[in-house]
């Protein structure tokens, strides 16, 4: 579960809040798509439940983790429920696909016998298992995302949040990573995704939060979306 008590965010004091007592409840394995103009504050959202920011007030829940309790040492804890995937997909240019994935078990610890045995389980999720051993510059982009994908999800988070995945990629390869959104989640993941194309938001048919000006706008079920469409 992530629940949101009237956070509010503010980067600059002479500037207005990012986020303003934005009030947010996710259930487990629900799938939210999070729309909003260019700086309504959708990223700076998603970075305070990823901790990468801190709020200027205001509560934050993710797991049964209260943020304000949350120590250094608990960080590490955090990363393995939330996993992040970013419109640049941030891959190791010099390694190949399965080295990629691997490496997000290696910096913890996992046993080489062990990343034998997940990573092509986790390929095969996200479609890539027979590029296993192709480097990232031979991919296309929805490729690549989709490495970027297998590597956040395979210490198995609860979340995982998807910031602008498709926000270079063009309509088939978007589609493609939602698609493997849409699985992970069927997994029991819940997805957390931000998105400027109207055409997925419209087709997912899934609750929908709209940010605007760091307020939360509308949050619509995605029943609602049935009635309208
Ligand atoms: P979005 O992802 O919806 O485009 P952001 O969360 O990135 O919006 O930004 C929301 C507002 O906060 C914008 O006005 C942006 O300029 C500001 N902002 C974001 N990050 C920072 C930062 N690190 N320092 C100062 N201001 C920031
Ligand atoms: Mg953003």
């Amino acid at each position: 579960m992530i629940l949101l008590d009237r956070v509010t965010k503010i980067y600059n004091k002479n500037l207005g809040p990012a986020l303003d007592r934005v009030s947010l409840h996710v259930e487990p394995k629900e799938f939210v798509v999070i729309i909003g103009q260019s700086g309504s504050g959708k990223t700076t959202l998603l970075k305070l439940l990823t901790r990468e920011e801190r709020p200027t007030s205001g509560k934050i829940i993710v797991g049964g983790i209260d943020y304000d309790k949350l120590r250094d040492r608990d960080i590490p804890l955090l990363r393995r429920k939330v996993g992040t995937v970013f419109q640049d997909f941030k891959l190791l240019p010099n390694r190949t696909v399965f080295e990629n994935v691997a490496f997000a078990l290696e910096i913890v610890g996992v046993g080489g016998r062990e990343i034998k045995n997940t990573v092509p389980k986790v390929l095969d999720i996200v479609n890539l298992k027979s590029q296993a051993d192709h480097m990232p510059q031979e991919l296309s982009g929805g490729e690549r995302q989709r490495v970027a994908i297998a590597r956040a999800i395979v210490r198995q988070p609860k979340i995982l949040i998807a910031d602008e995945p498709t926000g270079n990629l063009d309509p088939k390869h978007a589609w493609d990573v939602i698609r493997v959104l849409e699985k992970i989640n069927h997994y029991g993941t819940t997805v957390l995704l931000t998105t400027h194309n109207q055409e997925i938001v419209n087709k997912l048919k899934r609750r929908v939060v709209t940010i605007e000006h760091g307020h939360v706008g509308s949050d619509r079920a995605s029943a609602q979306y049935d009635v309208k469409n």
